[in-house]
């Protein structure tokens, strides 16, 4: 159990959850193919491909800059609406890190609240909209409910938002992206981009409680 990731296991971290998000292509795409243009997967894999080659090519001195590279890195590979807003998730949550040498509780609802301001931001989506979004904000929240308790507890519960908010989001009608022209037929299947998020914190939660 790791408490507080310093920048190599923030480093570790990351590249666990690329690997994660690159081995759900196929299961992006499906969901994207069902509300959008199924090309999320291929998407969100050429950008935490670019993640890694950057991840492996430098040597962090915090969290912060490893959340900013791979932010950064998303943003130039992806292209996109996506590529800019995973990216945002990344490098706008970078700054709620700053002068924090390591990634504790507090670091990660100070993480994921500038994450979904940024999105939120850049996108004009709220909850409700069947987006990202949806699965990003209850994450925040739960975040700055368990700041106080030990990371691996707070990732549990904040991995757990994410999923319910991805959930969530299928009974949604979408107002962004390529789902909107659907309308109701959009009902019944989950937004592509929480599910990534979903993955994401998994993966997060995973390498704090596996780890040694
Ligand atoms: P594209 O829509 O260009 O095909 P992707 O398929 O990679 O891009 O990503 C689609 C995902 O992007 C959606 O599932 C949704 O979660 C997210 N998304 C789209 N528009 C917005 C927005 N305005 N705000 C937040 N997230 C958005
Ligand atoms: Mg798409």
């Amino acid at each position: 159990m790791i408490n507080a990731p310093d920048a190599r296991q923030g480093r570790d971290m990351m590249l666990l959850t690329a690997d994660r998000i690159i081995a759900a292509e196929e299961m992006l795409s499906q969901a994207d193919r069902d509300l959008g243009d199924g090309d999320h997967g291929l998407g969100m894999k050429r950008g935490m491909e670019a993640v890694k080659a950057k991840l492996a090519a430098m040597e962090p001195a915090s969290v912060e800059e490893v959340f900013s590279a791979a932010g950064m890195a998303m943003m130039s590979s992806m292209g996109g609406a996506s590529g800019a807003l995973f990216g945002t998730v990344f490098r706008a949550g970078s700054k709620g890190l700053t002068g924090r040498p390591t990634l504790d509780s507090e670091g990660m609802a100070l993480f994921l609240e500038a994450a979904v301001e940024g999105v939120r931001k850049r996108g004009g989506a709220e909850i409700g909209d069947k987006t990202m979004v949806d699965a990003l904000a209850p994450a925040a929240t739960a975040a700055r409910e368990s700041a106080a308790l030990p990371l691996g507890e707070a990732l549990s519960a904040i991995a757990a938002a994410s999923e319910a908010g991805k959930e969530a989001s299928r009974a949604m009608v979408a107002k962004f992206g390529r789902a909107k022209t659907l309308g109701e037929a959009c009902i019944g299947f989950p937004d592509a981009g929480a599910l990534s998020v979903t993955i994401i914190l998994t993966a997060f939660r995973d390498y704090v409680s596996e780890a040694s």
